[in-house]
């Protein structure tokens, strides 16, 4: 591990006594004894506040404040997104530093999401962490929202499963983004596929506000898929070369098909939510399983992890523990908390980016769409 400026370095002088004419040998030793490292983590990239204070890879606090603002619209308002964060940021923060019991003196850096994300949204972050990082005279650090994702595989939890070794694949799938990424270490990470049009959880979302389910809609086809079979209905799989994927076809089909269902009978999809909701999402998982399974044989990697808002999804987990089961694959799926938007990964990511004194500067600014 490689140690920082807040390293506690320790000399440590023995005088052994020997018979004459030696009299006294001194030895001396130097003890390194690393500090821990607290790093408060702040996530404004979307639609939830979160702040996180980290000892280390353990999580101390993970705070989250949802919005429901967005429910009545079908997705996220970035307007009213970004005056949610600003109402809730300061409480989020404290609260996180009041229930880790750490004073902010006590902090060693802050870490920020600066991208991708809304620009509203992700501005919000930025300024605060600025201000309180400048406040405090500690560093700051930036933090890659989908890096991030993936960094929380690394958070040191008893109940999540120790982190893959190098170099994994890692399927990251969320509301914005679909990747599959070749991560050969902390700081780097390969995107060797990825989507062409809509997002995983973006497919998710959309099919459930064609049913007329509220946003975000993910999560509530998982819990109706629960109960229904996947089989009753069956979409296309798109055509797309590669490791890459593409969802949007998904959607046009699910439109249509209910159009001409709802022709028939008004009352088709209240009848029938259980088992449309198990068939989208076997759908989805399908395709995304298909091409993770091309990118192991591809690449020989048979360490595969999942991250991202998609990867709480139940069935994608059952899928990938299925290989696991199978003697196929090693898998890893971070805890449920850390896998949809929270800054405990956050904190993470940037612990790791601490420990280069990867830090920012004062002018630094957010981006809205992913770089490597
Ligand atoms: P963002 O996309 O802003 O980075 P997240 O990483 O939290 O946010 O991902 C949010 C996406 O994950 C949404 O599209 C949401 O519907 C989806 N999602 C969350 N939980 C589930 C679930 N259990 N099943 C399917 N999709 C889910
Ligand atoms: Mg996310």
């Amino acid at each position: 591990m490689m140690m920082t400026s807040n390293d506690i370095h320790i000399f440590l002088l023995f005088l052994i006594p020997l018979p004459p004419p030696y009299e006294y040998e001194i030895t001396l030793s130097i003890c390194l004894l690393p500090m821990s490292t607290f790093i408060l983590g702040i996530e404004s990239s979307c639609d939830d506040t979160s702040a996180a204070v980290l000892k280390d890879r353990k999580v101390l606090a993970n705070l989250i404040a949802n919005q429901d603002v967005h429910k009545n619209f079908g997705g996220v308002v970035p307007e009213l997104a970004s005056r949610a964060h600003q109402q809730n940021i300061i409480p989020v923060i404290d609260n996180a530093l009041r229930s880790a019991n750490i004073q902010k003196k006590q902090l060693h850096a802050v870490a920020f999401t600066n991208g991708p994300g809304l620009l509203g949204s992700l501005l919000v972050g930025t300024s605060f962490a600025k201000s309180f990082a400048f406040a405090l005279g500690i560093p700051m650090i930036t933090v890659n929202h989908m890096h991030a994702h993936i960094h929380a595989l690394f958070i040191e939890d008893e109940l999540q499963k120790p982190p893959p070794p190098f170099p994994f694949l890692c399927l990251t799938v969320s509301g914005g983004h679909t990747q599959i990424v070749l991560v050969k270490n902390p700081y780097s990470m390969e995107v060797i596929g990825q989507t062409i049009d809509d997002a995983a959880g973006e497919a998710f979302d959309k099919a459930a506000k064609i049913m007329g389910l509220p946003y975000p809609g993910g999560p509530l086809i998982d819990r109706h898929a629960s109960s229904g079979n996947p089989d009753a209905f069956s979409f296309p799989h798109p055509q797309v070369s590669g490791l890459d994927y593409s969802f949007s076809g998904l959607k046009t089909s699910i439109l249509y098909f209910l159009r001409d269902q709802l022709k028939h009978d008004p009352n088709f999809i209240e009848k029938n939510l259980h088992d449309l909701s198990a068939s989208i999402q076997s759908n989805i998982i399908q395709i995304l399983m298909k091409k993770l399974h091309l990118a192991a044989r591809q690449t020989g990697i048979q360490h595969i992890a999942i991250a991202g808002g998609v990867s709480a999804n139940s069935g994608l987990r059952k899928a990938l523990q299925e290989q696991e089961a199978a003697g196929k694959w090693k898998v890893y799926i971070p805890r449920f908390e850390y896998c949809t938007d929270n800054a405990a990964m956050i904190a993470i990511s940037g612990y790791f980016n601490y420990l280069q004194k990867d830090f920012a500067p004062l002018d630094t600014v957010p981006f809205t769409r992913y770089k490597s």
